[in-house]
């Protein structure tokens, strides 16, 4: 495997619609790099740019390693790409279409015939050689596409949505499985997803994109726990706002619905949380008092909406079992751990 770096990487189409503004940006070898943003924002550009199908402006530089590929057509770079709509020859049976690439490269028939193997048993096609493609199932279609990217040991993988199409169980199921592949085979890899529970699961790490730009680059975790703006924040799982009205003596500050200690946070306009960091008081030693609005059932857990007046909501998430009643009373408790601000990054690690 091999790094990848994109030196002023940006792209403005004709017509002046700028997709991707000038990045850098350096994936490690080995490494699974998600990009994650809404529709829009530059990602298959980026995919694109380092797969060799579209140019950056000039002065932009794509490195695989020490070599400059920026020059190179997608053929020379040793790339394997899986698109949402799998891109497989409609009229090649299973085993062409895995094969294709091997052909192309010119191996012997045995060769051929040991790697297709290898591949259909990594991705669980045994016994689908001769299968015609529109017999398949869109999971098995995808299976594909993967085989057909692995089986050239590429240098790098790179994935457009490539679950984007399917139902959800199937997508978490493939989900894992693409997972652990990554993982055995130790590719440099390139993800390309709007999903961010996909995003956690495969990133080492992730690169969420906002109008053409990297918003914030790190690992799963510290996206979740220390997002740098209120768009990350949002973008993966849901987060409160709760505005600050005034700040008491103690480092407490009052809020709608009761006071907050929040040492690390002294000066903020706002204090932001997850809905399941939320706590539910159990007794009359509460930080917050609302009354519940709203609740949904989510079988794992329930989501309730908490009314603190003053017109603040607050989502909370709990594993509970009770069910309350609507405008029934709640008391709730917020640590000052899971208090944060986007942009104070004193924010105690979990
Ligand atoms: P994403 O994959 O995140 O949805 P894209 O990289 O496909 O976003 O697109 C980024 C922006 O560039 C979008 O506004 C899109 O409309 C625009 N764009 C993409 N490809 C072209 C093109 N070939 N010509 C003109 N505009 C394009
Ligand atoms: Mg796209």
């Amino acid at each position: 495997s091999t790094s990848i770096t994109l030196e002023g990487c940006g792209r403005t189409f004709p017509g002046g619609q700028v997709a991707l503004h000038p990045l850098n940006l350096t994936i490690a070898a080995g490494e699974t790099l998600v990009l994650l943003g809404p529709s829009g924002c530059g990602k298959t550009t980026t995919l694109r740019i380092i797969s060799g199908l579209e140019s950056p402006d000039a002065g932009g530089r794509v490195r695989f390693g020490e070599r400059d590929v920026t020059a190179l057509p997608i053929e020379k770079r040793d790339v394997g790409m899986v698109f949402q709509n799998y891109a497989l020859f409609p009229n090649m049976n299973v085993a062409d279409n895995i094969a294709y690439g091997l052909r192309i490269k010119g191996l012997s028939r045995d060769a051929i015939r040991q790697r297709l193997v290898e591949v259909m048993a990594m991705v669980d096609l045994q016994g689908f050689d001769t299968r015609r493609i529109h017999e398949l199932s869109g999971g098995q279609k995808q299976r594909v596409a993967l085989a057909r990217a692995i089986a050239v040991r590429p240098k790098v993988l790179l994935f457009d949505e490539p679950l984007a199409a399917l139902d959800a169980k199937l997508r978490d199921r493939l989900r894992l499985e693409i997972g652990q592949l990554l993982r055995e085979l130790g590719t440099t890899a390139v993800y390309v997803t709007h999903d961010q529970a996909e995003a956690m699961a495969l990133g080492d790490r992730i690169a969420v994109m906002q109008a053409g730009r990297i918003a914030q680059l790190a690992t799963p975790r510290e996206i979740y726990h220390r997002p740098t703006s209120t768009f990350v924040a949002d973008f993966i799982g849901a987060v409160n706002r709760l505005e600050v009205h005034a700040t008491l003596a103690d480092h407490r500050l009052r809020v709608s619905g009761g006071e907050l200690h929040a040492p690390h946070l002294t000066g903020v306009e706002a204090v932001y949380c997850r809905p399941e960091d939320i706590q539910i008081a159990a007794d009359g030693n509460t930080d917050l008092r609302g009354e519940v609005r709203q609740s949904i059932f989510l079988g794992q857990s329930q989501r309730l909406l908490v009314d603190l007046g003053n017109n603040t909501f607050l989502q909370v998430e709990t594993a509970s079992r009770r069910q309350w009643r609507t405008d029934e009373p709640i008391g709730l408790l917020l640590p000052p751990e899971i208090l944060f601000h986007p942009e104070r990054h004193a924010c105690p690690a979990k």
